[in-house]
């Protein structure tokens, strides 16, 4: 019998499902048991050109439409999601691995939040005048064209909307490729919006490996790519989308910082670390891996951390009791797994996990390293995987040198009841996204993104519309021409 998470077909061109078998078959693992739930199939270049031709075609006429229409579209495909939610979250599980007591709260719902606020704000987007005595100039903000998405596989819902909902509302048309590791859930994100409403061809999903994504990001007709992965793919990406003079988002890994004064409550700073290390397993780019801890609260930080850690319950994702899930893969687990070895040899203290739990599926214990230093591999690499290194500091000054010596730039935490401390803090930190006595909170409100390493550009809040649009400027002369002869 199929599995109820086959798709009808491997991917989603001009308003329908698309086949072409010819393709490589990807087969698609459900992580917490190992076995194949189903199988899609690699695009062919004839499957790249039907649907980077489809795209290019519906822009125009989507752009020409009122961006309040194309809001309520995508304002009624955030309402499609929600009252799909929970479809959609066991979808989501099956594609990740990551428990339904997450997924129901953080794929679809985030996804929906995205399509509401960037469907509320496409009616806004204007440009404006500028007096010059008689003459005047006026901007337009115009859509940029036809965007390519690529996902990284720890939120295949999410990233699909957090790409596409600010893409259309501006007018562009979108094809999305999905991590190979994870393209079940952007099928649904464009069934949905094809039933809101949007025409077809508007968004499209082809899967593929890094070689469909290289062909995408070369085509000549693509304006802009915007990239959700890891360092190296992103200075590939970016290299071949400079040759084209493409516009590019890039939202990259990192080992952020989260630092915790002895000042600070420290139930709620090993929440924060919690949050920061071991949702979704940690496999999150945003992690606050690096967790530095004023000497004067280590013990009592890192006691109250393993109590708590301990209380963490892996099983079956579809379980809502289970509060933690397995690695997206075998291949992602054994690299994971390699790190801790790393760090046992380098002589990190392990505070507790530091092996595969003793289950099926890919799961590996929450782990916490304590006594780490800087020059060793797990508090310089990114791991991506529930793996906490947790260093000593004394002053401020030295914690912000420290924090900040790394090639990344994504986030930074800090948690301390001194006011003042925490935003200078802050202010020194080089990261594009913070969080003061919190961490990994990504409302779509608030620009998502990184500085150095960790990206180009922002994800969500009105920053993202500036990233999906350009603005031409138009000069209007009410008099004569003064010309030299
Ligand atoms: P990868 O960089 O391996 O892949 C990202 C995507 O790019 C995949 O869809 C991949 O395809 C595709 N790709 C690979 N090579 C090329 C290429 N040459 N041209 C075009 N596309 C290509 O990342 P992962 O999927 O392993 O995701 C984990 C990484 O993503 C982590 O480093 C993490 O930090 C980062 N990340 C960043 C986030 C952020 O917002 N800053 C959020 C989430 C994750 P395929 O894999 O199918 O071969």
């Amino acid at each position: 019998m199929t599995h109820p998470a086959q798709p009808k077909a491997s991917h989603f061109i001009n308003g329908e499902y698309v086949e072409d078998t010819a393709g490589t078959p990807i087969p698609v693992i459900y992580a917490a048991t190992g076995e194949q739930i189903a199988t899609v199939h690699a695009a062919t270049p004839a499957i790249v050109e039907q649907a980077l031709s489809t795209a290019k075609a519906a822009q125009k006429e989507w752009a020409k439409m009122t961006g309040t229409e194309r809001g309520r579209i995508l304002r009624r495909a955030a309402d499609i999601m929600r009252e799909r939610n929970h479809d959609l979250s066991v979808l989501e599980t099956y594609d990740t691995g990551k428990p339904l007591q997450e997924t129901l709260v953080a794929d679809a719902t985030s996804g929906a939040d995205a399509l509401e606020y960037f469907g509320g704000l496409a009616g806004s987007l204007t440009g404006e005048h500028i007096p010059l005595g008689e003459d005047w100039v006026y901007t337009m903000r115009e859509a940029l064209g036809l965007c390519v998405g690529i996902g990284a596989w720890n939120y295949p819902t999410q990233i699909a909307c957090w790409k596409g909902a600010p893409a259309l509302a501006c007018g562009n048309s979108m094809v999305f490729k999905p991590s190979e590791t994870t393209p079940l859930c952007a099928l649904k994100v464009a069934e949905i919006l094809i039933e809101a409403g949007a025409p077809a061809g508007v968004f499209n999903v082809v899967q593929g490996m890094g070689e469909v994504g290289g062909a995408l990001v070369t085509d000549p007709r693509v304006d802009k790519v915007s990239l959700t992965g890891s360092v190296p793919t992103g200075k590939k990406v970016y290299a071949a989308a400079a040759e084209g003079m493409k516009h590019v988002t890039m939202e990259l890994g990192g080992k952020s910082p989260l630092i915790i004064f002895d000042d600070a409550d420290i139930d709620n700073a090993v929440g924060g670390a919690i949050n920061g290390n071991f949702y979704s397993s940690g496999q999150v780019c945003s992690n606050g891996t690096r967790v530095f801890v004023q000497k004067g609260i280590k013990e009592k930080f890192l006691a109250r951390l393993a109590e708590r850690t301990g209380n963490a319950i892996l099983g079956d994702p579809m379980d809502e009791a289970t509060s933690f899930g397995p690695m997206v893969t075998e291949n992602q687990m054994n690299i994971v797994l390699g790190y801790i070895e790393k760090g046992k040899e380098e002589g990190a203290r392990l505070i507790c996990g530091g092996k595969r739990a003793d289950m099926d599926g890919y799961f590996i214990e929450p782990t916490v390293f304590a006594d780490v230093t800087d020059d060793m591999t797990i508090a310089r690499e990114e791991i991506f995987g529930p793996v906490m290194s947790v260093l000593d500091f004394d002053t401020e000054e030295e914690v912000v040198a420290r924090a900040n010596d790394t090639e990344f730039g994504l986030s930074a935490g800090v948690f301390t009841k001194d006011f003042t401390r925490a935003h200078r803090v802050i202010g020194n930190l080089e990261a594009g996204s913070c969080f003061i006595n919190s961490y990994n909170d990504a409302p779509v409100e608030a620009p998502f993104g990184g500085v150095k390493a960790s990206g180009v550009g922002r994800e969500n809040s009105k920053e993202a519309i500036k990233h999906f649009s350009q603005v031409k400027s138009v000069y209007v002369r009410m008099g004569d021409v003064e010309a030299a002869f």
